[in-house]
């Protein structure tokens, strides 16, 4: 979920930036529409003042014209209607009227009604009026009245141009936003001259507005005072949640004033089909955005996601890699609980990758990952930390004993296609408290406890203790002391002699490295595997032959027999290609023969598969040199092996021989090794032999030589001249 956190924010604030300018740009849009729906009223307004001035002041020329032709000519009343006829033109007035002093009003039309409630506002001034819209009592019509005062016959009349309202309305802009909105003219007062709308009772349009908008006065009253203060102008306003748009301009005539209303909803029809139709563009693109967001927000963590696979996965086994590894152990740490890592790697999987190939060394990588898999929880962690080293972490309290048995179970057999292939691997352990948060330490103690049990077939699993600190830390000590240990001579050999069960005589002698450093010796049991793992022991060997070999050439001077001298060959020693080249030279200096020397090699050493035994035993072999298996019977070598390698002795390892006193059952061992090297012609050499209960048994199988501490523990070179001198063992 986390890796979807930042595409979502960043998709939400994209949705948001667009809905921010959507709606302001609705605003935008809104407001310009107002402006232009406001000059496009100003303008309206403007057009219909001019049409509306332009009428009245030809109404009131015309009835200037009548007034003064009737002033001049008309003798009579009929003169005077015809003198309206004559003049009146296109212009169709209702009628015309003489207005008496009395009240009494003569129409063209030949009617008469009575005026006289009015007749002093007529006859008050000189000027034309015009009268506001009132009812015609002739016709009942809505008219208005241009009036002029002016003498008839030496008697003060007034003439009355009778003009239907309906005449200014004509003149008002027909349909005005569908018809909805209301122009009229109205006096400085309000009260209406004419309206587009024929309303009942609409005599005062300020009070109109008021009756709507009860609780709004002072709003009517500012609208009020804008109209009536201004020449023209537009507002916008709202009275009780209603939008109004009013346009207003003041007439050249009587003060009026010329006013368009448009109430906003009438408006909003269209204008909110203009914002639905941007609502829904708005949409389109913001849907369009976001799929094309999403679009390359996926693909950015698909990216991610195999950039991701490049750096922590490996592409065989599908499992993290050691950095995965890293990360995830970092994730996990910051709990309390306890925890475990396991090393775990496959023995001798070089040697499976010859043997079978490469696609089957995958292919069984992949296999000890999956089953490794099936053994732990879905919570912990398997890695594949590089060749065919693996990585488990394993959280909270876990029964080591457990996990290595079910461990060692299920990966001993894999399978790969139909193929059932014996495999061995080994276990390295370290259990911890998470209070430790250096990762690459707490791996490295699962390394070492992994590396001191790899290549053990008895020991299935390490776990690390802090004797493996001391045991490191040792290690290092000895390590930057042996080169200067060879300078300083500190390493001197020992010999143990080997004694013939025929002769009693000393046939042969085994050369042990002691290591005396400062007084204190060292034992060999302690440093040879260090060197072995440094490769030191490549120098120690050739130190230990060069010295074997000055002393035969001491023996030589002093004794006419001297025995064999064995000296130990490591595994590293002989992987050398000089080995033979350099092991000669030194035998030429001191004048040493080959048939002087034994080579002891370890069983293990044979049977490993790192170099190719038989070819380096014959060189050997080829030079009359003689070659021994050392400890002989914990090597797991074959017969058939034996048979084909050029050996001529057997050393039966301590262990069988340890077996000889504690019941005559457990020798069956030696009995069979005792066979098979008669069999093969070999000697037979016993090690380790501490008792005469053993030198007996091993007499009575023909051993030829015994090796032990029931004679000799490893001598100095002057204490074994001094037992040659001596002649016999037994003394
Ligand atoms: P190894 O070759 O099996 O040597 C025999 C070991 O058994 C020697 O231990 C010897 O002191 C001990 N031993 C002999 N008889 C008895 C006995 O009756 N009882 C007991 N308990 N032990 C007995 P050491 O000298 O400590 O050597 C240990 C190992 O170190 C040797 O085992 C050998 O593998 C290695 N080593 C010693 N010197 C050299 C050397 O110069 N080169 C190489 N490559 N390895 C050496
Ligand atoms: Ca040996
Ligand atoms: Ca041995």
């Amino acid at each position: 979920m986390k890796k979807y956190q930042k595409p979502i924010i960043i998709t939400f604030t994209i949705i948001f930036i667009i809905i921010v300018m959507v709606v302001s740009f609705l605003a935008y849009t809104q407001n310009l529409i107002r402006q232009s729906i406001l000059t496009n009223l100003g303008e309206i307004t403007k057009q219909d003042a001019e049409k509306l001035e332009n009428k009245i002041q030809e109404h009131k020329r015309i009835l200037e014209t009548i007034a003064n032709e009737v002033k001049e000519k008309a003798k009579n009343e009929q003169e005077i209607f015809d003198i309206y006829n004559r003049n009146s033109g296109n212009e169709e007035f209702s009628r015309i009227a003489i207005l008496y002093k009395n009240g009494t009003t003569i129409t063209s039309d030949g009617k008469i009604v009575d005026l006289s409630e009015e007749v002093n506002q007529f006859f008050s001034v000189e000027e034309i009026q015009i009268s506001k819209n009132r009812i015609s009592k002739v016709d009942n019509e809505e008219i208005n009245i241009y009036s002029k005062k002016i003498l008839f016959q030496n008697e003060e009349v007034v003439i009355l141009l009778v003009i239907d309202n309906d005449k200014y309305k004509n003149l008002f802009t027909q349909n005005i936003f569908y018809g909805e909105g209301i122009e009229c003219i109205i006096t400085n007062t309000g009260e209406i001259i004419a309206n587009s709308k024929n309303e009942e009772n609409n005599t005062n349009i300020f009070q109109d507005l008021k009756n709507i908008n009860e609780k709004e006065f002072n709003k009517v009253d500012e609208i009020q005072s804008e109209i009536l203060e201004n020449q023209e102008g537009q507002i916008y306003y709202k009275i009780q949640e209603k939008n109004y748009y009013i346009s207003y301009k003041k007439l050249s005539i009587e003060e009026w004033r010329l006013i368009i209303i448009i109430p906003e909803n009438i408006i909003a029809k269209n204008l909110n089909q203009l914002l639905e139709a941007i609502i829904i563009v708005s949409i389109i693109v913001i849907i369009i955005t976001l799929l094309v967001t999403i679009y390359i927000l996926l693909s950015n963590i698909k990216k991610k996601e195999k950039l991701y696979k490049l750096a922590y996965i490996d592409p065989i086994t599908g499992l993290g890699n050691y950095n995965d590894f890293l990360r995830r152990i970092e994730e996990k740490i910051e709990d309390d609980s306890n925890k475990m890592i396991i090393i775990l790697d496959i023995d001798k999987f070089k040697t499976f990758n010859k043997k079978y190939g490469h696609i089957k060394g995958n292919e069984l990588l992949k296999r000890v990952g999956e089953e490794t898999k099936k053994i732990v929880r879905k919570t912990d962690i398997v890695c594949r930390l590089g060749n065919d080293v693996f990585g488990i972490f394993l959280d909270g309290e876990v029964d080591v004993k457990k996990i290595t048995n079910r461990l060692n179970k299920n990966i001993t057999k894999i399978q790969i296609e139909d193929k059932w292939y014996n495999i061995h691997i080994s276990i390295g352990i370290y259990v911890y408290h998470s209070k430790e948060k250096d990762i690459q330490g707490i791996i490295d103690k699962a390394i070492i406890a992994h590396d001191s049990v790899k290549g053990k077939y008895n020991e299935k699993y390490g776990v690390y203790t802090d004797k493996f600190e001391q045991q490191l830390s040792r290690e290092s000590e000895i390590e930057n002391m042996m080169e200067d240990a060879i300078k300083n001579k500190e390493f001197e050999v020992y010999y143990q002699p080997q004694i013939s069960t025929k002769t009693q005589k000393i046939e042969g002698a085994e050369a042990l490295v002691r290591w005396n450093k400062d007084g204190k010796v060292i034992s060999p049991g302690e440093f040879i595997p260090i060197f072995e793992k440094n490769g030191f022991i490549i120098n120690l060997d050739k130190y230990i032959f060069e010295k074997a070999c000055e002393n035969i050439r001491e023996m030589k001077k002093e004794f006419k027999e001297i025995p064999k001298i064995s000296v130990n060959i490591s595994k590293e020693s002989l992987v050398n290609n000089n080995f033979l080249i350099e092991y000669e030279e030194i035998m030429k200096k001191y004048n040493v023969m080959s048939e002087e020397i034994e080579f002891e090699i370890t069983e293990r050493t044979t049977v490993s598969n790192d170099i190719d035994i038989k070819n380096v035993l014959n060189e050997i072999k080829k030079k009359g040199f003689c070659i021994a298996i050392d400890d002989f019977g914990t090597g797991y070598s074959s017969l058939n092996m034996l048979e084909t390698l050029p050996i001529d002795t057997l050393k039966i390892d301590k262990s069988f021989i340890d077996k000889i006193n504690i019941k005559e059952d457990n020798t069956s061992l030696i009995e069979a090794i005792m066979f098979i090297s008669q069999k093969l012609h070999l000697k037979t050499v016993a090690e380790g032999v501490e008792t005469i209960e053993q030198v007996n048994y091993l007499k009575k199988w023909n051993c030829d030589l015994i090796q032990g501490y029931v004679y000799s523990k490893p001598l100095r070179f002057e204490e074994l001249k001094e037992r040659l001198r001596n002649g016999s063992m037994l003394s």
